[in-house]
């Protein structure tokens, strides 16, 4: 079930610390068909309807090359959201889970990721498909999936270390 901000049996909220300002910025906004939490899909998915990322200045030149990946990873600030909930009832059937087990939109730090397919560039606009979220929700960052993605930087140390078997 899909919550507006109301608290559901045997969920547990906490009064939450003081923020800390991490110096976001939001760099755009995204256009989407969906004025509604209880009608807005819950995830994306990749035949979805065509949803648009209007990039904010002085950002757009940093669009330059991402027409080379077929899908990049669209980060938001899903800025209606609640934020103090530890343990959530997602079908509000009185059985709850610790937040960082679901992909709820209510968390500490309410950022959602999705995978969308690029269609086009239109200038400061990206045309993206499989996204799931409300219409005007904040940008915060776009990246190339990285299953598609190469480093262009040469490989340092790290790169090689693999693990042991110790804790
Ligand atoms: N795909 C993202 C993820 O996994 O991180 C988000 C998944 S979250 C379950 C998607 C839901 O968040 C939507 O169905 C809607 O109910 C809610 N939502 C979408 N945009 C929102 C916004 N701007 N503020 C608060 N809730 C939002």
């Amino acid at each position: 079930m899909v919550r507006e901000n109301e608290i559901r049996k045997a969920e547990i909220a906490i009064e939450p610390p003081a923020a800390t300002d991490a110096g976001l910025v939001f760099i755009g906004r995204i256009r989407t068909p969906w004025t509604s939490r209880l009608t807005c899909p819950r995830q994306g998915r990749a035949d979805g309807p065509i949803c648009r990322i209007e990039l904010f200045e002085p950002w757009v030149a940093a669009l330059d090359g991402v027409e080379a990946f077929e899908r990049l990873e669209v980060l938001y600030w899903l800025h209606l959201s609640r934020r103090d909930l530890v343990r959530q009832s997602s079908a509000n059937d009185g059985r709850t889970h610790g937040t960082f087990s679901l992909r709820s939109p209510v968390r500490p730090n309410p950022i959602g990721t999705s995978i969308a397919t690029f269609v086009r560039r239109e200038g400061a606009t990206l045309l993206l498909r499989g996204l799931d979220c409300l219409d005007d929700t904040p940008l915060l960052d776009l990246k190339p999936d990285r299953a598609l993605f190469t480093p262009i930087a040469p490989p340092q140390p790290g790169d090689f270390e693999t693990g042991d078997d110790q804790d």
